[in-house]
Parts: structure tokens; C-alpha cells; sequence
């Protein structure tokens, strides 16, 4: 890894503009990621594209810089990624840029689609490789850079909840608030807040929970959306309550999508991989957390969906669909 980040780093110092990618439907990891980064390097003079396919979710208004995030870009002497685990992810028009310079990600699944990798799947977040690689690819953390690399620590460990959690991360968090990143506005912005329809969509989802046996699901639909008025084409994040749930080995929330596709997550607990599930759909994830945007209906996506997942609790090796 010691020579990737040297040549990152040459590339870095050699580039005047650079332009920073992330996710689509992009989470609290992806926007701090994005906007850590591109502000550390804007402060080193470099000029600084931000780019989000899908835009900036109203829940990250908060964080600095974010002003400054578009959905596309022109053309720079540096492209990088962060937290994309394919290239697809960045949701990149076919005629936007070609090829990324720099990927930087945690995430297990990761392609190695850039001319450098920098891919350590044993990070909680990327804005925590970020934050080490701060040093050596000679970008300063100040108290905004702070405040978005503490952003995608909180989000991507659920509050510092996942497995993943080590008294290194919980340091690396106490040194982001030396450098004045506020944790408890972090923490309510980024994981605690969300609005009235939030609960409302929900309701829609639980109202329809099932159970069989470790495995618990329950599906969203478009018309749930437009019943509570939720604006989103996410689950608001109902994945995360049902995961909670005692009985729930296996959970999975599916979500009906236009134009015919279906958003699906999954969280494990214990030893399911559930990325080895997401990728048998064409997606990707953690171990313990993953998903996946699967065409079909409603119906034919969660039957096939349940049969892997049946598959994967029962032990037997998944079928590829
Ligand atoms: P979520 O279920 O919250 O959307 O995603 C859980 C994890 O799976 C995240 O780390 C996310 O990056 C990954 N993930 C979700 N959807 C997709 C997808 O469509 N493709 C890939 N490659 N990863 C996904
Ligand atoms: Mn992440």
C-alpha cells in the first residue's frame, strides 16, 4: 500500500484541478468522505470539483463545503473516488469523465476499478482511511475537514455500533473533536433526526412485517410513498429498526423502485455475509451490511430475494438468479 500512496500522493501535488466522485444515493460516509477531502484540498490551493449523481441529502446540509456539491463535472487533471465500491456507483453519465485516477474505499466488494487503489476493507468508513491518510498524502485536517471525516465515522458505525468498532476508531474520533468537530451535532444531523414522513413511510413497512424463522423482511412501496408523502426513493431507513429486532438473523427491507426495479438491503448478524448475497444480485456491501438494485417487480424481486436469503441462512451455497 506504501507505494500506492506515494504515487497518490505525486498525483495530488502535480494536479491544479482535481475532481472528487462519490455514491449514488449517497450515505453520511460518502458526503463526509467527499467533502473532507475535496476541502483539505481546496485549502491547499488546488481547484475542486464535488460531485454527487443523486445530490446532497437535505440531512447533510449541516456539514461544511456542502454548498459547494454538484451533480457533475467538467474536466480535471485528477478524478478520484471515495467510498464507491464500483465504478457504476458513481452513477457517471456515459460521457462523463473515463477513467478515476484515485479510488479510495473500505468497502470489501471494491472492483479496483482506478488507475491507484487505496482499498482497506478493515476501516469502519473511508472518511476514517481519509483521516490516516491525511498525513502522508500531505493534506491538513482542520475543524470543517474535522467535522466531515467525524461525519462518515458516525454514520458508517451506526454511532459507533458495528462489530468493526475498536479503541483505535473510538481515538480517532476523540482527535477529530480536539480538532473541533462537534460529535453530538454530528450524531443528531447525521443518525437521530429525521422527518415526520419518515415515521409515517415506516409505519407502511412494519404494518407489513414478516418472519420465518432468523429471517425478518418487510417491503416499501411507491404507493406507501405517496400515501405518507416520504420524498425519498430510499427506506428512510427502516433496515436499520428491523435489524434491531431479536428474531432478525437475516433482515431485509425491500424497496419498490421506478421503472421497474427494486432497492434491496440486508443486515446480518453473527457470520452471514450478506455481500456475498448482495453480489449474487449485481450489488455489494460489508459482511454485516449490504445491497443491491435488482430489476423485476415487487413480487418476483422479493421471492427470489427470500430464496437466496433462505439459501444463505440454511448454509447452502447461493445460486446465482
Ligand atoms: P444500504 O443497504 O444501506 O443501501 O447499503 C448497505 C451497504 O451496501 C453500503 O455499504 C453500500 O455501499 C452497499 N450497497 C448498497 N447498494 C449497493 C449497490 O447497488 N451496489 C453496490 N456495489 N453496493 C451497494
Ligand atoms: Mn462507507
Amino acid at each position: 500500500l506504501k507505494t500506492e500512496v506515494a504515487a497518490a500522493r505525486a498525483r495530488i501535488q502535480a494536479a491544479a484541478s482535481i475532481a472528487i466522485f462519490s455514491h449514488i444515493r449517497p450515505d453520511g460516509d460518502a458526503v463526509g468522505s467527499l467533502l473532507g477531502l475535496g476541502l483539505a484540498l481546496a485549502s491547499q490551493g488546488k481547484q475542486v470539483a464535488m460531485v454527487l449523481a443523486d445530490g446532497l441529502p437535505s440531512r447533510f446540509r449541516f456539514l461544511p463545503g456542502s454548498d459547494a456539491i454538484r451533480t457533475r463535472a467538467g474536466a480535471a487533471d485528477l478524478t478520484v473516488a471515495v467510498d464507491c465500491s464500483t465504478r457504476e456507483r458513481l452513477g457517471l453519465p456515459p460521457n462523463g469523465p473515463g477513467g478515476v485516477d484515485l479510488n479510495i474505499d473500505h468497502h470489501i466488494s471494491n472492483t479496483r476499478f482506478g488507475a491507484i487503489d487505496l482499498i482497506d476493507p478493515e476501516a469502519t468508513a473511508t472518511a476514517e482511511m481519509l483521516f490516516a491518510l491525511a498525513g502522508p498524502l500531505g493534506l491538513t485536517v482542520d475543524t470543517q475537514v474535522a467535522t466531515c471525516l467525524l461525519t462518515g465515522l458516525v454514520t458508517d458505525t451506526i454511532g459507533f455500533r458495528t462489530s468493526n468498532v475498536t479503541p483505535r476508531v473510538l481515538r480517532m474520533a476523540a482527535e477529530l473533536m480536539e480538532l473541533g468537530a462537534p460529535l453530538s451535532e454530528v450524531y443528531d444531523r447525521g443518525l437521530n433526526r429525521r422527518p415526520l414522513h419518515a415515521a409515517r413511510y415506516w409505519g407502511c413497512g412494519l404494518a407489513r412485517l414478516e418472519r420465518e424463522d432468523g429471517l425478518v423482511w418487510a417491503c416499501l412501496t411507491a404507493e406507501d410513498r405517496a400515501r405518507t408523502g416520504y420524498p425519498g426513493l430510499d427506506d428512510a431507513d427502516l433496515i436499520n429498526v428491523i435489524s434491531a429486532l431479536d428474531e432478525a438473523e437475516l433482515a431485509v427491507v425491500l424497496v419498490e423502485q421506478p421503472a421497474g426495479m427494486v432497492k434491496v438491503s440486508w443486515r446480518s448478524r453473527g457470520p452471514l455475509d450478506v455481500s456475498r448475497l448482495a453480489r449474487e444480485f449485481g450489488g455489494g456491501g460489508h459482511e454485516p451490511a449490504a445491497g443491491a438494485m435488482i430489476e423485476g417487480t415487487l413480487e418476483g424481486v422479493t421471492s427470489a430475494v427470500l430464496a437466496a436469503s433462505r439459501r444463505l441462512i440454511q448454509g447452502a451455497p447461493g445460486k446465482t438468479p
